[in-house]
Formats: C-alpha cells, structure tokens, sequence
C-alpha cells in the first residue's frame, strides 16, 4: 500500500502511534515514544516513495529494544543506571535501519540490562502479556514482542543472550528470529554477555522476519566478531515445499515438568512439518542438554561481571555525588543503580571469575560449552535443521517466579543452548492452550538462516496461528 500511495507513511505513522495510546495503557510495552522523530522520518519517508526510491522497509514503523543506541535519543536498558542515558552515536542496526528509511516509533521495555525472562525486572515498570493481562510476556524482549503482538509498531527489534527474542516471541504469539553469532552487530547493543548476544526481529510473519534481517545483517568493522561472509536475500528462501530437508527432535527438549498441552501442541506441529515434505526423525539425542543452564549461569554473568564494571558513576549513567568519599560514591552508585537480579548476576559472575574458583567454574564452563557445540555439529551432520519447544510452559502469571530466580531461569532451558553453541534459532506460534500462546523453535546450521526460514514459511503458510490476534 506505501508503494501503490494508497497509504502514506505519515498516515500509517498516525495510525500505530494512535495504537499505542489505546493500548499501551493496558500493556506498558513502550519506555519512549518518539512521535516527533517518527513523523519527521515518515515525511523523509513518502519523499523517498513518492520519488519511486524505497527499500521494503521505507516508511514502515519500528520499536527498537531500549538496549540498542539511538543517537539523541534516551536508551535506558530499564535500568536507573541509565534511565537518563542519552547515546551520542547510532548502533549500527540503527544506522542499517535509518539508511532504509524506517520510522523509528520509540523504544520498548525490557528486563533490566537483558537479564530475565519475564520483563518484571525492568526498573520501569512490568509489562503485560496481551494474551492475558495478568500474565507476563516473556522477556527480556517484552516490550518488544507484546508491541508486535498488540498492534503497537509493524515490527521490533530485540536481543537474545539466552532465549530473549525467542521466548517472549512465543509467550506473545509472534515470530521472532536469534541470527547466528556474528551475523548482526552488535555495535551500539549495550553489552550484557559478549559471547552469547546477538541482535534480532521480531514481527508478524517469516516474511517480515526475512525482510527486516536482509536490512540488519552483514559484517561490520566495528565488531570484532560480525562475519565477512556475504548476506543472501533472505526472501528468495521462502518456498513452501520442505522435500529433501531433514529434522531432527532431540528427545532432552522434552524436559520433565513440561506441560502437556505444550508437548502436545508442538508434536502436532512437527508432524505438520512432515506432512509437507521434511523428513523427521522423531528421537535424536543432545545429551550434554541438561547442563547448558548451568554452562550459561556460569558464563553470561561472568560476562556480565566484567561488562558492567563500566557503571561506576564517573562515566555515564546515574552518579551518586551526595560525598567526598570516592569509594563511596563508587558503591552507592552500584548499589542504588543496579536492581536485584543485576546485583545478583555481577556477584555470581566476579565469585566464577575470582582466583581459586576460575579454574572450577569458568574454565569448566568453557569446556562444557565446547562439548554442546560438537554436539550440535554431529546433529547437523545428519540433520537440516532440530526442532524443539521454544519453552516448556504458557506464559505464567505476573509476580509467579519473582522470588525463585532458579525457576525463571528455567524458563529459558529450551533456549539457552543455541547461543552457547552461537546457532541461528526461530520461533513461530504453533498453538495454544488455554487461549495462551505456544511457539516452536526451529534450530539451523550455523549462518544457514535460511534454511529455518523456509521451513517457518512453510509451516506459516499451511496454518494459521500466526494470524490470531490478542483482544486488548
Ligand atoms: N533469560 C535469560 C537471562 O536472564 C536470557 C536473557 C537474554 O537472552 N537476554 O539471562
């Protein structure tokens, strides 16, 4: 319709802005509307269309996870730490977007500096998931998926350390793509675990997903670890026909304490899989699985540990400046800035890191991580792709797991495993239990995208779960 000028970009900037103020009442998904710069790109953006010169992306409205660098405008990662942090550069997904000519709506909440799985550890405030207001949305993603779900912005971006797209991808019943470590960079991403995170959609089908990651991938000198390789037209992928491809269902996704209706829902959809031609072998083994939650507490807070040490209050970010006294200053800065569950990540990551313990854990941790990626690339000897829940619950209920951090950590077992191994993963809804979202995750080679994109095409174009909408 943009092409065609049936609709302008200034019109379908209106429109969604006028969404938010409908909606986000309800489901407090956005940190900072940025309507004046919105409307300002969406003219830019018409100019572009009117003159025959647009991109797919040009005139279309986008929510950035508030994690991500926007030059002039306040990145706050949900924290106090930064709640008035206003970057001086753009990250380079910003630059890509911008270079598109998109309409950067606002920024959208998420878990303090990423780490949770459910958006309750924003410093700003929860947000709720659309499906049932009384449940959370997945995180830490949030704002970002519920955003998508709701009708608030066309599509988002989001990062995913552990399961942070993926998973509230699921919990809200949109699709939600975590590339390959070093497809996307992370320059301008404020670093939660360097190893593991990476940049990623979030949007209302696969093929919005293909578009928006032909628009962000691609190697970047900025980032050490973004991949010279070059990046195809991730839409030329979407066939609906999975002749040849082979999937494996590795049997330790099937946690114990899954939910039934889930396990139940996603066999259903792998069946479906089959149905269009894969060939699916129902009982493949990972059997280092079960120790990536404990790989990942090791090494993500490690990561963590050495990351934040930048919040020292001299930098940027909330300073605390009611003493003389420099190391005072130091802790009350730390200890008034950072949220629990922060505080709580940098402690278990300075004990792994310290020395006496480097060895035992760390060092151990490394070595594990090493095992579930040769697993992995056994797998994908025999397989095209692995498929699995994205979690083994619905989205459970607001204040649920706040005070049993081991629980919400579960939450992510599905998940966490691909970015220790650094794969690309999606999730698409798959069904629902309840009248609550269920996602799938579809697993790749690695810098093979396009593969799990073209067997989420085809599963999205024989069904239609992705098509459902929540009733705010
Ligand atoms: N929930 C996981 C954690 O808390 C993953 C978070 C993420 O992917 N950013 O660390």
């Amino acid at each position: 319709m943009l092409v065609s000028r049936q609709l302008s970009s200034v019109e379908l900037t209106k429109a969604v802005l006028e969404r938010i103020s409908q909606v986000e009442p309800k489901v407090h998904a956005v940190v900072t509307i940025t309507d004046e710069l919105a409307l300002r790109q969406a003219e830019k953006a018409d100019e572009l269309l009117a003159a025959g010169d647009a991109t797919p992306l040009t005139g279309v409205p986008v929510l950035i996870k508030d994690n991500m660098c926007t030059k002039g405008v306040r990145t706050t990662c949900s924290s106090r730490m930064l709640e008035n942090f206003v970057p001086p550069y753009d990250a380079t997904v910003i630059e890509k977007l911008n270079d598109c000519g998109v309409v950067i709506i606002g920024k959208s909440n998420m878990d303090e500096f990423a780490m949770g799985s459910s958006t309750e550890n924003s410093a700003l405030f929860v947000t709720c998931n659309p499906w049932d207001l009384s449940r959370v949305p997945g995180g830490s993603s949030g704002g970002s998926a519920v955003a998508v779900a709701g009708g608030e912005t066309i599509y988002a971006l989001g990062s995913d350390t552990g399961g942070s797209i993926r998973q509230p991808a699921g919990f809200c019943s949109v699709t939600g793509l975590k590339p390959t470590y070093g497809r996307v960079s992370r320059y301008g991403l404020v670093a939660f675990a360097s190893s593991l995170d990476q940049i990623g959609p979030l949007t209302r089908d696969v093929h919005d997903c293909a578009l928006v990651l032909n628009a962000i991938a691609g190697y970047d000198p900025r980032d050490s670890t973004s991949v010279p390789y070059p990046t195809p037209d991730y839409t030329q992928c979407l066939t609906p026909d999975l002749k040849g491809l082979k999937i494996g269902v590795p049997r330790e996704y099937f946690v114990e304490g899954m939910q039934a209706e889930v396990e139940k829902a996603i066999r259903a959809a792998i069946g479906k899989l089959e149905e269009l031609g894969a060939t699916v072998e129902w009982e493949v083994s990972l059997p280092s699985t079960p120790y990536a939650l404990a790989v990942y507490y090791i090494i993500a807070p490690s990561e963590a540990s050495a990351n934040l040490a930048r919040y020292d209050g001299v930098k940027y970010g909330f300073s605390y400046q009611d003493t003389d006294n420099m190391w005072e200053a130091l802790e009350k800065t730390r200890q008034y800035g950072f949220g629990a569950e922060v505080k709580r990540r940098i402690m278990l990551g300075t004990y792994a890191l310290s020395a006496g313990y480097y060895d035992a854990w760390y060092v151990k941790a490394q070595k594990v991580r090493t095992l579930i990626r040769q697993e992995f690339d056994q797998a994908f000897e025999k397989f095209d792709a692995l498929v699995t829940p994205t979690s083994p619950t619905v989205p459970f209920k607001i204040g649920e797991k706040v005070d049993d951090p081991l629980q919400m950590y579960l939450s992510d077992v599905c998940t966490l495993p691909i970015n220790i191994a650094g794969l690309p993963a999606i999730s698409i809804p798959a069904g629902f239990a309840d009248g609550l979202p269920i996602g799938m995750q579809i697993i790749g080679k690695p810098f093979a995208e396009e593969t799990i994109l073209k067997i989420a095409y085809a599963f999205q174009q024989a069904t239609d779960w992705h098509k459902r909408k929540p009733q705010i």
